[in-house]
């Protein structure tokens, strides 16, 4: 959406090539693009599809697959988080546990449960049970107001599911791809799923989904148990193979980290100066301002004034800037965020907050 040259070069030079080709066929871009996603998350093999969701059914699929070869037909269930987002196609729906979301589509796949972040003792409770093919996680959950899981929930996560034989999956849809600085969040914490997602970023605005698996569990999905006629074609592998090179070799991943360094301190000055905003959340460039009051009216004025925020969790102004932003352009969001926020005589500010939804 910024016309970057390099990428509109990038794509305009495969559309100018061929746009698709039938998957009957390997092309090289996209066996190039999926060995680099793999090396760049540590694992082994990639799923590619079209957005976000898709990208979350392949992963479900994927640990079913793997359970039933293991002979484990009983362990079918799927354990997510309160407070979770994953998608709206049926199986990625039946995760998210937001009732708003999930009502009016019942009924959702069955045996889907939800323990609420950071409580190892209900993990451990439910995976203990041995009904679960895999466990879903957001290691910073977006939806729900920009929740970072804790590292030690992550790494019992990751221990708990080794020893139970549930399968790992964390969904790094909206934090991952470089957002917060590292490839993967959970590299920050140094826990490594048996699955992870990818999506929004790695095609550089094109749609794309990515499910990455070790090759332990991609194994077991075998011709025809999967696919998509547009997952991983051309002219999207063209536009990832430039944000990776973008993202490694031309300093973007530093520079969000940098980015993310002076939005954190501007955020933190705005919670230390402004009676409204009590707690920043998040890292990198994804990040929230937990407000006293309903975050929606605050987020109605940022955007009268021209900056796109998003309130979610009711009561977080969450931040999601492009990776190319500059410091004048944070310097400015900090500003508008700053005004909004002690504009005193703005009825949004008195109201209330009526209650929070997840
Ligand atoms: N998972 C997470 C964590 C997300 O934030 C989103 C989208 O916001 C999705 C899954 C779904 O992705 P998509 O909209 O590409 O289907």
């Amino acid at each position: 959406g910024h016309a970057h040259q390099g990428l509109t070069k990038a794509i305009q030079e495969q559309a100018e090539r061929f746009l698709h080709i039938s998957n009957l066929y390997d092309h090289p871009l996209q066996e190039t693009f999926a060995a680099r996603l793999a090396d760049a998350c540590g694992l082994d093999q990639v799923f590619f599809s079209n957005s976000g969701t898709e990208a979350i059914e392949a992963g479900l699929k994927m640990a079913r697959r793997y359970q039933f070869d293991l002979g484990e037909t009983s362990r079918t269930a799927f354990l997510a988080l309160e407070g979770s987002f994953h998608g709206r196609s049926l199986g990625a729906l039946s995760c998210t546990s937001n009732a708003d979301y999930r009502r009016p589509f019942a009924p959702l796949i069955p045996e889907v449960d939800f323990v609420p972040p950071d409580d190892i003792q209900s993990l451990e409770n439910a995976l203990g049970s041995g009904r679960y093919a895999a466990l879903l996680m957001e290691p910073i959950q977006g939806e729900s107001g920009v929740l970072p899981l804790s590292v030690l929930f992550l790494d019992e996560a990751r221990r708990i599911s080794q020893e139970t034989g549930t399968l790992l999956l964390f969904d790094e849809i909206q934090c991952g791809g470089g957002r917060t600085g590292s490839f993967l969040h959970c590299q920050q914490a140094q826990v490594l799923p048996d699955i992870v997602t990818l999506a929004k970023p790695i095609a550089a605005g094109l749609p794309v989904g990515a499910t990455v698996v070790t090759k332990a569990v991609g194994e077991h999905l075998v011709p025809g148990d999967h696919g998509s006629t547009f997952g991983g074609g051309p002219l999207v592998c063209a536009a990832g193979l430039f944000f990776l090179d973008e993202l490694f070799e031309r300093g973007l991943l530093q520079r969000v980290t940098e980015a993310g360094a002076r939005l954190t301190k501007g955020l933190d000055r705005l919670v230390a100066e402004t009676g409204l905003a009590v707690q920043r959340r998040g890292s990198g460039l994804m990040q929230a301002l937990v407000l006293k009051s309903a975050s929606g009216p605050i987020n109605t004025q940022l955007q009268e004034r021209g900056l796109l925020a998003n309130a979610c969790g009711g009561q977080a102004l969450r931040f999601l800037p492009p990776y190319i932003v500059s410091d004048q352009d944070i310097d400015e969001a900090l500003g508008l965020i700053e005004e909004v926020l002690v504009d005193k005589s703005s009825p949004s500010i008195t109201t209330p907050f009526p209650g929070s939804t997840p």
